[in-house]
């Protein structure tokens, strides 16, 4: 039996994580579930998969939890801080499932005491993905990617020579505005930009991936943790998203990952790494698939891809893409509140990260100040924004 816990599991990954657990109990003792506040949706789950620990990080929220919980022996705890105490639990796999930048410290907790972390948090990887990486050699913890282009790529090239590889090739859908004219962004409502084609995913996602900063913050992923240069990291839109992600080796030789676009199949594949496990999936018929189509993404309507170009110039290189993902943190949740336009979002990181005093990165102290500031540096900027 494993030992596991979900970090964010009241959440789209998070679920579908209890989804699958529920169908495989005889095979998985869960430790610990985590969530912000929903504690309804913590408590059923720890209820039905017989968790140790339920932890809402919102203390207005325990009372509740207790009550919804007084006939079991789960033990019901609140804070951030007791989220990273359950998250250094010994486990065989954790998974970190927190969006944002709110789940880097438990994430950075939970390489300690696991084999596997299983990691759907990009932004933490993005924003600290060396710290990341390195603790895991130090503790002798399998990263493994959740995200559905990493996970297929991770299939593929783990235990690969990197020189081998040419280039990887991340596909997206494109959102659902990779269609759409131009001049009409600039109206683009929340409703609109959170009605994704193919995937059902929390609202910070599924506005990246409208404004595909999502595959901004997927090609720095996949360059952290496929140890490749950024410039290996390409780009293909492929509406459909049945071909996850595609590797080109030196010989001539291109590898493609495909399955149905389900959160689940990657997710499931975490759960029983290193072996495959037999389960309801069906792969791709694809003798019923007329075609596959692929384009090249267009960077005038999507100017977040234009952002990687900051990155080449390799100077403060970290710095830049802490306060990348803070500003776009902050940007999206403008937007979602209505104070910020669409296409305000890349304008305000493009304008945080020319404001930004940049410097060297060493420790996760400095990512963690550097993050602060640059939400500081956002926040003043948006309080002028439309004056
Ligand atoms: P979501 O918004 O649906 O869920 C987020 C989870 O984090 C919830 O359980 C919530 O309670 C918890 N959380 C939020 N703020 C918190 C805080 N301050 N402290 C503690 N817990 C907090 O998000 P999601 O779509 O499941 O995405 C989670 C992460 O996985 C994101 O980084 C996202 O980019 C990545 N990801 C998601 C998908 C997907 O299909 N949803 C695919 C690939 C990668
Ligand atoms: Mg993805």
């Amino acid at each position: 039996m494993k030992i596991v816990s979900v970090l964010g599991a009241t959440g789209s990954v998070g679920l579908n994580t209890l989804k699958l657990l529920q169908n495989s109990k005889q095979n998985f003792k869960v430790l610990a579930l985590t969530a912000n506040s929903n504690y309804k949706i913590l408590s059923k789950f720890a209820k039905i998969l017989n968790a140790q620990y339920a932890v809402i990080a919102d203390v207005e929220y325990l009372p509740k939890l207790k009550v919804a919980l007084k006939d079991t022996t789960i033990k019901c705890l609140a804070g951030q801080d007791s989220i990273i105490k359950v998250a250094t639990l010994k486990t065989d796999i954790i998974f970190s499932a927190i969006v944002g930048m709110a789940g880097l410290k438990p994430t950075i907790w939970a390489l300690r005491n696991t084999k596997v972390l299983a990691i759907a948090n990009k932004e933490c990887l993005v924003s600290a993905g060396n710290i990341l990486i390195s603790q895991a050699k130090k503790y002798n913890t399998k990263i493994l990617p959740l995200d559905s282009e990493h996970n297929a790529i991770f299939q593929v090239i783990d235990n690969n020579n990197v020189n081998e590889i040419k280039e990887v090739i991340l596909t997206a859908s494109g959102g659902p505005f990779w269609q759409k004219n131009k001049k009409q962004f600039k109206n683009i409502s929340v409703r609109e930009a959170l009605i994704h084609p193919n995937w059902k995913m929390g609202k910070k996602i599924t506005v990246d991936s409208s404004t595909l900063m999502n595959k901004f913050l997927e090609v720095v992923e996949a360059a952290i943790l496929f140890k490749l240069d950024l410039k290996k990291v390409k780009i293909l839109i492929h509406p459909d998203s049945l071909i996850h992600g595609i590797v080109n080796f030196i010989d001539g030789t291109s590898i493609l990952i495909a399955s149905k676009p389900d959160m689940k199949i990657p997710i499931n594949y975490a759960l029983h790494w290193p072996i495959r496990k037999k389960n309801k999936f069906s792969n791709l018929d694809l003798a019923k698939i007329e075609k596959l189509v692929f384009y090249k993404p267009d960077l005038e309507k999507f100017p977040a891809l234009k952002l990687i170009r900051y990155l080449y110039n390799n100077k403060f290189y970290e710095c830049k893409l802490i306060v990348i993902n803070a500003a776009n943190e902050i940007a999206v949740k403008n937007f979602l509140e209505k104070k910020l336009n669409y296409l305000d979002i890349v304008n305000l990181i493009k304008k945080t990260l020319n404001n930004f005093k940049h410097r060297v990165v060493k420790s996760l102290n400095d990512v963690i100040v550097i993050d602060n500031e640059a939400r500081k540096v956002a926040n003043k900027l948006l309080n002028n924004w439309y004056n």
